[in-house]
């Protein structure tokens, strides 16, 4: 632990929380969807001294002056940003997804202004206007769900109809807990028949586009894409806004992060952004992404096999969604407790329509992204699925402490990567 050398002989209480957490991330067994673990080098970026400067503004235009530095790699990251996702424009500077998703919608809307997005117990984010969000007290949000949970489909019928009647002013797309890759195209036609911004919120799934293991919402014609860029994307906490091609739009974009709705950019995270979409921008990120869903889809095969509902009926993507308490009698809530102390970390999650509290659901969702970083491969993954499946079955001692030994000896087999060169 030499890198903490200083918080460990001038911060003990601190020094504790970092290198525990450290510990309980190389010993466990990370299954939530929306977690990774990024390299040494973002690392180092992010502990850089670029922490240390105000620069608001934008490369080039800023309020304050010594911006040479902070222009470089502030620059490095837009380019590297839009000939990652094949955009014309990329604003880096929100502090994470959900302030990616403010800004945008500061930029396209007046208070009032109406959006359809997706469910939230249908797969949708709490930033799409789920009412606990005070976005919801501005903004008048509508929503489309699957017609099909057995198969994902998306109601397009029932979503057309919705878009022409309420008029949007944004059809938003995009998931937190959604397996299915969607049709862009008609969400595109339908933005497009009721004049409205398309947007897509790829905050889970970047990084399966950056490395060309999904479809770019850009080559069907979305107008917009916000993003997380720490989830499958393996960069540092943040977020990103991303244009197609409409400078008008960029211009707005550009105008809601800064000064509509942020202070000063967080140069050292913006650094640490431009490290991870060089380290995308490999061909081993390709190779990744290509695992990733390997890895989904040989899990998938172990659940399908042992007739455990999975939401949709299975995965395209890098996650699961499982239905419990069909499936084993157990809740989200339990499961997830009693899967956390055989060392596999994952969580509840509401089901599509869910006849149980959302305090203590009926599914769980777990994902792909972090173990394939650690070098699991499909027959690994498909291990763990049956360990899963053992747990809550049998739900004693025995079997519970067993897991967690064969899971903490899988885990230490595959230490966390420093670099991914
Ligand atoms: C994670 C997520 C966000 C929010 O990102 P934060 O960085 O946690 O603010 C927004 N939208 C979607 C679809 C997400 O999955």
């Amino acid at each position: 632990m030499d890198c903490y050398k200083r918080i460990r002989k001038e911060d003990k209480d601190i020094y504790r929380a970092v290198v525990g957490e450290e510990k309980r991330q190389a010993e466990g067994l990370e299954l939530i969807p929306s977690e990774n673990y990024v390299s040494r080098a973002v690392k180092e970026a992010m502990a850089s001294s670029l922490t240390n400067k105000y620069s608001e503004g934008y490369p080039g235009k800023r309020y304050y002056g010594g911006q040479e530095f902070t222009d470089q790699a502030e620059t490095l990251a837009i380019e590297r940003a839009k000939k990652l996702f094949k955009a014309k424009y990329a604003n880096v500077q929100p502090l994470g997804g959900a302030n990616a998703n403010i800004a945008m919608y500061f930029a396209l809307l007046e208070p009032g202004d109406t959006v359809l997005g997706m469910d939230l117990s249908h797969g949708g984010h709490l930033t799409h206007g789920h009412p606990v969000t005070y976005l919801a007290k501005i903004f008048n949000f509508h929503q489309y769900k699957m017609k099909d949970v057995e198969t994902g489909e998306i109601d397009y019928g029932a979503m057309r109809r919705t878009a022409k009647e309420i008029k949007p002013k944004i059809v938003l797309a995009g998931f937190s807990a959604y397996p299915r890759e969607l049709d862009y195209k008609k969400f595109v036609s339908i933005a497009r028949e009721v004049g409205a911004v398309s947007v897509m919120d790829i905050a889970h799934i970047a990084g399966l586009i950056a490395g060309k293991a999904a479809k770019n919402p850009f080559d069907d014609g979305f107008d917009i894409m916000t993003t997380t860029t720490h989830k499958t994307l393996r960069g540092p906490r943040g977020g990103m806004i991303l244009v197609r091609e409409s400078e008008e739009l960029a211009k707005k974009i550009d105008k809601a992060v800064f000064p509509g709705f942020q202070g000063g950019p967080h140069m050292h995270q913006i650094a640490a952004k431009a490290v991870a979409f060089g380290e995308a921008l490999r061909p081993s990120f390709k190779r990744y992404a290509k695992q990733i869903i390997a890895n989904t889809h040989a899990m998938e095969k172990v659940f399908k096999k042992n007739k455990a509902r999975m939401i949709t009926g299975g995965s395209d993507n890098h996650l699961i969604l499982l239905d419990v308490w069909t499936s084993f009698r157990i809740s989200g809530g339990e499961a997830e407790k009693l899967l956390d102390r055989a060392g596999i970390t994952l969580n509840k999650n509401a089901i599509a329509d869910d006849t149980r509290k959302p305090m203590d659901p009926s599914g769980i969702r777990f994902g792909t992204p972090a173990m394939t970083t650690r070098g699991f491969t499909a027959k690994e993954a498909a291990r763990v699925a049956e360990i899963m499946i053992e747990v809550l079955t049998k739900r004693d001692d025995v079997t519970v402490n067993r897991a967690k030994r064969e899971m903490k000896k899988l885990a230490l087999a595959h230490p966390i990567p420093e670099s991914f060169a």
